[in-house]
């Protein structure tokens, strides 16, 4: 690593959802001069949703891409310092912090806010990626309200799904719930929740063939891997629910992560392993996952770091 064109921060923010941009807006209000990098997605994962109806304060809902220049915007008006650039290395084994932007310079800063969220897996069908934002969602809290009345499928057979299934279930007519194996990950009660439901349907042993529908989601192809055979079931919306990755990989050496990535923080903050590192949103919750609760630790993120530069005399 060269010594040579590192540049000097207070509070370095990563990564640019509802997390790093409230942390922004905290941080810039506290003079604590943040410096935020945006990442591969500017924005977030609500940038590829379409209405937002469930964020406080917006009474007729919002588009996600709009609300997420709403983010930007505040926390430029506040003084946050936005840029393009990916953080792609970091080495925290001493201080000060140092993060390396776009593989080309280094960044020396006081504490560090780790934003980066999580990426929703997909199945990776050509299909379900064209009909996304039109019927395809990942996120049955988020887009389930769209499909009131109306029969949905939803793919996954772990916790999530099984309690995105239930959600749905209140909501739609039918949920037609596709499991790959003879059995589900999800834990038991939730299993039985599922089960007990009387308007979730399961397939078992099913694979997504294709999803269906020119310009918006219309029915869904199972494959029964036992049988060989093929149907079509007709529904509006299409839920994948196979599982999220937080987007840590450049943290692991570091920081303290479960066996999934998750990076721990102490419980009721958002401090990691390292002092002054802290993490906020979806990298370090698989739980909630909500646009409010991850802004919501964006904000503790900067009140935990406003906290420690003030005890360590950096502020
Ligand atoms: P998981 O990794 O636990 O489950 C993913 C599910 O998707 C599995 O059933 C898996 O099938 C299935 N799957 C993966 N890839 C495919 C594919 N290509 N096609 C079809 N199915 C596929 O992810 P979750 O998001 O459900 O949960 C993540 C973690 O969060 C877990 O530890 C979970 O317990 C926890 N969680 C806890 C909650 C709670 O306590 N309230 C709520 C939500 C999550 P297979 O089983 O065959 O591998």
């Amino acid at each position: 690593m060269s010594n040579e064109a590192i540049e000097k921060v207070h509070v370095l923010i990563i990564g640019s959802g509802p997390a790093g941009y409230t942390a922004a807006i905290y941080a810039a209000r506290a003079n604590m001069k943040p410096v935020l990098y945006q990442g591969i997605q500017p924005g977030g994962q609500l940038t590829i949703t379409t209405e937002v109806e469930n964020y406080p304060g917006y009474p007729d809902g919002i588009q996600g891409p709009e609300m997420m220049v709403h983010f930007e915007k505040q926390a430029a008006r506040m003084g946050a310092d936005i840029r393009y650039g990916l953080a792609t290395k970091v080495d925290f084994s001493k201080r000060p912090l140092r993060v390396e932007i776009d593989e080309e310079k280094w960044i020396e800063a006081d504490s560090v806010i780790i934003s980066t969220g999580a990426s929703a897996k997909w199945l990776g069908l050509e299909s379900e990626q064209r009909l996304n934002g039109f019927g395809v969602s990942a996120c049955a809290v988020c887009d389930g309200f769209f499909f009131k009345g109306r029969e949905v499928a939803i793919v996954g057979a772990g916790d999530t799904a099984a309690e995105e299934a239930v959600y749905l279930s209140k909501l739609c007519s039918t949920v037609h719930m596709v499991v790959r194996r003879d059995q589900m990950r999800a834990s038991k009660i939730m299993q039985e929740r599922v089960l007990n439901t009387p308007n979730i349907k399961v397939y078992w042993n099913s694979l997504t063939d294709e999803v269906l529908g020119e310009h918006k989601v219309e029915a869904v192809r199972l494959l029964n891997t036992v049988t060989k055979e093929k149907q079509d079931i007709p529904v509006s919306g299409f839920f994948v629910a196979i599982g999220h990755e937080p987007n840590s990989g450049i943290f692991k050496e570091f920081i303290d992560m479960d066996e999934t990535g998750y990076i721990k923080t102490i419980p009721g903050t958002t401090k990691t392993n390292v002092p002054g590192v802290f993490a906020a949103g979806d990298v370090q919750d698989k739980n909630y996952r909500q646009a409010v609760t991850a802004a919501g630790s964006g904000c503790m993120a900067a009140l935990d770091a406003e906290r420690y530069l003030t005890a360590e005399g950096l502020a």
